[in-house]
């Protein structure tokens, strides 16, 4: 069993630190906000730290699960940051969604201490954490990624190495790509089937057993229709992940014309108060 330490109890990283020390994993938690943490150890056992390096002394393995780049550097470098409590040969991993350059930056300042590094982001959701059945884009050396995956098993029912530092954050950026639109034809979809005069549960239970079929289809439909989104991935969230692909599609010369329309969609409902409304919500602003 590995010592570890978990930094950031948000709705992602609560359930995920919980496994771990499940599974048999000693682990100290840090939270910006102390009561969540109290609420960690009350629940889960295990302990809390004070600083980010406080949690992270002693332990083999150290992840990260904030919220965006700026805050990733807040808790992970500085005097009271996870890396100034980590010794030589443990491994820092982070399950943040960030930039590529992000995850090469930390990737640097983590090799000049003799420390591995593995950019670690999660697709699954909030089910996913609690359920422990997450998938993992690592990027990162594949020795440093041996010595990780048993532990990250714990809370994953996918775990895989896709290339070296950076190509983690660039897979969940293909993901939240596809997403994009996906979100926007289902919305067009159950909106038209609506104002047509159509069942919209039935419509669905007919075109889901073809070739339109998708996660979001399945598991989403029936809030959508019922015009609920007070639960899953936060359009604030997905908009940042959006405003790291557009800026990554620039460096790379891809075209992301879809994506970018959909990120201006998620700008509305972020207008109309929908900052934390799920990413399904793209449903308001259709007639319906
Ligand atoms: P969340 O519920 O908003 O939690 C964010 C966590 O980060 C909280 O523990 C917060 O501490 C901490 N934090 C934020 N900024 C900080 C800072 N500057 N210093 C110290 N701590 C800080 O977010 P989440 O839904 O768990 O998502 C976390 C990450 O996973 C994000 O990058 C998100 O894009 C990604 N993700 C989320 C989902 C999802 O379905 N939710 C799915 C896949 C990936 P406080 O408690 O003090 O605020």
């Amino acid at each position: 069993m590995s010592k570890t330490a978990f930094v950031g109890l948000g709705v992602m990283g609560f359930p995920m630190a919980g496994h771990l020390q499940a599974a048999g994993h000693p682990t100290c938690v840090y939270n910006r906000t102390g009561a969540k943490a109290e609420a960690w150890t009350t629940e889960h056992g295990g302990s809390n730290a004070a600083t980010p390096a406080a949690a992270a002394s002693g332990a083999e393995l150290v992840m990260l699960c904030v919220g965006n780049d700026n805050d990733v550097r807040q808790v992970a470098l500085g005097d009271e940051g996870a890396l100034a409590g980590m010794a030589e040969g443990s491994i820092l991993v982070d399950h943040t969604t960030t930039s590529a350059t992000l995850a090469r930056e930390l990737d640097q300042a983590c090799r000049e201490r003799g420390v591995g590094f593995l950019d670690a982001p999660v697709s699954g959701g909030q089910a996913g954490a609690e359920n422990g059945v997450l998938t993992i884009m690592v990027g990162g050396d594949p020795g440093v990624f041996n010595r990780a995956e048993p532990v990250l098993d714990v809370y994953s029912k996918r775990v895989r190495l896709m290339g070296p530092a950076g190509a983690g954050q660039l897979t969940k950026m293909v993901n939240q790509i596809c997403l994009a639109g996906l979100i926007q034809g289902l919305s067009e979809g159950l909106s038209f089937a609506m104002n047509a005069g159509l069942d919209a549960r039935s419509v669905v239970d007919v075109i889901s057993q073809g070739a339109a079929q998708s996660w979001q289809m399945d598991h989403r439909h029936e809030t959508m229709i019922d015009d609920f989104y007070d639960h899953g991935f936060a359009v604030d969230w997905m908009r940042k992940d959006l405003g790291i692909a557009l800026e990554e599609a620039q460096r790379n010369g891809s075209k992301l014309d879809v994506a970018a329309l959909v990120d201006s969609f998620y700008a509305e409902i972020q207008a109309m108060g929908g900052n934390r409304w799920d990413t399904s919500s793209l449903m308001r602003r259709l007639p319906h």
